[in-house]
């Protein structure tokens, strides 16, 4: 469903990613994790072309972006339609805070789909009855505590029907009381078949919901395995020094 075949990108003379291939099957969950530096903001940006790479190959269900060399930039045209494939969620929310919550859900369907409003609003309505936030249709965003948020930004993306959803740290802002909730619409997502990569510092639950765990650092995948495997028995030495600090 998702695929990275020899992708590089640098920012300046910093080489960001450094020559990654990844491959993500129908359905497949990977965790990416790594310490803070390595790349893996990145590489979801990529994902999605909200970075460009410089060379290489990206995948994501039918449609394929090449960047190998002499290839002309995507058009705007083609970069949206590219991204509408892929549900993003941030770090931190990225509400529009002017909206009420069902606002929110519907505005991809409604201006980028040209969904009806009436039917954007019963499946916004759906959407925040399985993220549990039914009853929070029509309060303000800043109403709402962070696990709430998040949980309205999951359901914001996957109004727009998307074949892969990405997570970038997506419980790292949030007190530890609300991370639960968050991880529990994940995890429903991974168990109805969703194809995912989720960026995370949570490793119990990257064990526990990944099948893959991929570790990078400085740019490059140092180990992938199954999620197991690479928590419990990590093979390298530098993923080792790296989960010892969650232990
Ligand atoms: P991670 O998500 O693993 O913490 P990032 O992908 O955010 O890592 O960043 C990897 C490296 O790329 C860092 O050194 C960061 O400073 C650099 N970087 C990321 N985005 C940019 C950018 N837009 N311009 C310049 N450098 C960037
Ligand atoms: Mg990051």
């Amino acid at each position: 469903m998702i695929e990275l075949i020899h992708v590089k990108k640098s920012f300046g003379a910093v080489s960001v990613l450094k020559d990654i291939s990844l491959r993500v099957p129908r359905g497949g969950v990977v965790a990416l994790i790594g310490p803070s530096g390595s790349g893996k903001s990145t590489l979801l940006r990529c994902l999605n072309l909200l970075t460009l790479p410089e060379s290489g190959v990206i995948r994501v269900g039918r449609s394929t972006m090449d960047f190998t060399n002499g290839h002309q930039l995507p058009r705007d045209k083609d970069l949206a339609a590219f991204r509408a494939r892929t549900g993003m969620v941030f770090q931190n929310f990225n509400l529009f805070p002017h909206m009420s919550v069902i606002r929110n859900v519907m505005e991809g369907p409604v201006t980028v789909l040209k969904v009806r409003p009436d039917e954007a609003r019963q499946t916004a309505l759906a959407l925040l009855d399985k993220v549990g936030l039914r009853d929070k249709a029509d309060v303000a965003p800043d109403k709402l505590s962070g696990g709430q948020k998040q949980r309205v930004a999951i359901a914001r993306a996957l109004a727009m029907k998307p074949e892969v959803m990405l997570f970038d740290e997506a419980t790292s802002a949030l007190d530890p009381e609300l991370v639960g909730e968050v991880l529990a619409v994940v995890r429903q997502l991974a168990a109805e078949g969703m194809t995912m990569v989720l960026v995370t510092h949570e490793m119990a639950f990257a064990r526990e919901v990944a099948d893959t765990v991929v570790f990078m650092r400085d740019g490059v995948v140092v180990e992938d395995g199954p999620a197991r495997q690479v928590i419990d028995t990590p093979r390298e030495a530098a993923t080792r020094a790296f989960l010892s600090h969650f232990h």
